[in-house]
């Protein structure tokens, strides 16, 4: 196991809960659960600043209480792949990168949408 299998293992075998959960359905939950799109919608939105570790503490306390974390992760890994960016939660872009090298190995069979999201390492 790797450094990278040790560190996300745990977050990725968490996806297998949502891994037969159609995109579209994802997507859906997301748009209606999120609470990122919750403080959207109450004007509570923060202040982002293009700063990377300055926008994952200020995501931080929303994302730790979104109800719908893991159907968001799966998501990004789906659509994204290793191109994805922005602001998850407490990880940063390069360890999601990490996490989605995780995930691409655990699921083994590559799916058309998580390969369409660029280049592996
Ligand atoms: S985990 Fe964070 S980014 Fe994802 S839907 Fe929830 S609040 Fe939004």
């Amino acid at each position: 196991m790797n450094e990278y299998e040790e560190e996300f293992s745990e977050v990725v075998a968490d996806l297998d809960q949502v891994e037969d959960v159609p995109t579209d359905d994802l997507f859906a939950v997301l748009s209606r659960d999120g609470a990122c799109m919750w403080v959207r919608t109450t004007g509570e939105e923060p202040q982002w600043t293009g700063d990377d570790r300055v926008d994952r503490a200020l995501a931080a306390p929303i994302c730790g209480g979104c109800p719908v974390r893991r159907e968001c992760l799966e998501f990004e890994f789906r659509t994204s792949g290793y191109a994805l960016s922005g602001v998850w939660g407490p990880l940063s872009e390069e360890e999601r990168r990490a996490a989605f090298v995780v995930w691409l190995d655990r699921r083994d069979g590559l799916g058309d949408e998580a390969s369409a999201g660029g280049d592996q390492p």
